[in-house]
């Protein structure tokens, strides 16, 4: 069951109550950060969660709003004892930005191992040492420079059925390898397969967060029946469209009418201007669009089923 953690809403800079993008998604102890904007690690512990538990960092793109916030990180993060090295993900063209941040870390006493990712194409990524459960997609977003969407697909394993491993007198000792999918070899020589202790297999958990970008057709699919869809909304009124068309971004409009057509159960927005002080007015019209729209303030939070 992934917790979902909004950590900043902000675009562009911050406000006092509003900080600047990044998305925390932890599954049992063990969590991913996308992006990380300034303030990011004062958002931690605003909302009490641990720096110790970041296994993996994924970037969205170079500019300041989604990045600034990491050499700090890092080095509260060497503060916590980790020695564990930690991988982070970003696109080709964000390495450069990411190696300036790290020159200012001073040396970490854990490695970063920094994974270019294609820009140009879709990628999925497996970190089995994270959670073999967890498949990572890329999307190429529109944006002023090179930019990535992430999907979070967490698989979930069929049902334990004990009722069934019972009647088949399988030992109590054999359940967890059935259950993780493994075949055993009985002491008394039978073979069983997981399938025949366990219920039907069940459809994922998806996560999708695209921002900073046009509201390309692609996100439709990307996001296609995700759980939990989050996604950019600069601004609510339709005089600014000529402007996000220009620097590449969407309305609040753009990102609902994307979430309906992508079917997703429920959209949060995010990467708001700063101008845009009391998003929330817009709900009414936003809802006429697409009825599970949540307008997100930092800390937004879910636990995924
Ligand atoms: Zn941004
Ligand atoms: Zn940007």
């Amino acid at each position: 069951m992934p917790n979902i953690t909004l950590l900043g809403t902000g675009g562009m800079l911050p406000l006092k109550d509003r900080f600047l993008t990044s998305l925390y998604v932890e599954q049992n102890g063990n969590a991913i950060l996308i992006d990380c904007g300034e303030g990011t690690q004062v958002a931690f512990a605003q909302h009490g969660l641990k720096l110790s538990k970041i296994r993996a960092i994924f970037i969205t793109h170079s500019h300041a709003d989604h990045v600034a916030g990491l050499a700090g990180l890092l080095l509260s993060l060497g503060n916590t004892g980790r020695s564990d090295a930690l991988p982070i993900f970003c696109g080709d063209s964000a390495v450069d930005t990411i190696q300036h941040l790290l020159a200012v870390t001073g040396g970490l006493p854990f490695d970063v191992h920094l994974h270019r990712l294609p820009e140009n194409q879709s990628t999925t990524i497996k970190i089995n040492k994270i959670d073999p459960l967890l498949q990572i997609d890329t999307l190429p977003l529109k944006h002023r420079v090179p930019c990535l969407g992430y999907r979070l697909t967490f698989a979930k394993k069929p049902e334990f059925q004990p009722q069934q491993a019972k009647a088949l007198d399988i030992p109590v000792q054999y359940w967890k390898q059935l259950h993780s999918g493994e075949t055993v070899t009985l002491p008394d020589g039978r073979k069983i397969d997981s399938v025949q202790v366990t219920g039907e297999p069940r459809p994922p958990i998806k996560i999708t967060y695209t921002t900073d970008t046009l509201p390309i057709s692609e996100i439709v699919d990307f996001a296609k029946d995700s759980d939990l869809f989050i996604c950019e909304g600069m601004w609510g009124t339709f005089d600014k469209k000529e402007s996000m068309n220009q620097k590449c971004h969407m309305l609040m409009q753009d990102a609902c009418t994307l979430a309906k057509k992508a079917n997703v159960k429920r959209l949060w927005l995010t990467h708001y201007s700063p101008a845009e002080k009391e998003p929330e007015i817009y709900a009414e019209e936003l809802q006429q669009i697409y009825e599970t729209v949540i307008i997100s303030k930092d800390g937004q939070e879910i636990t995924l089923k």
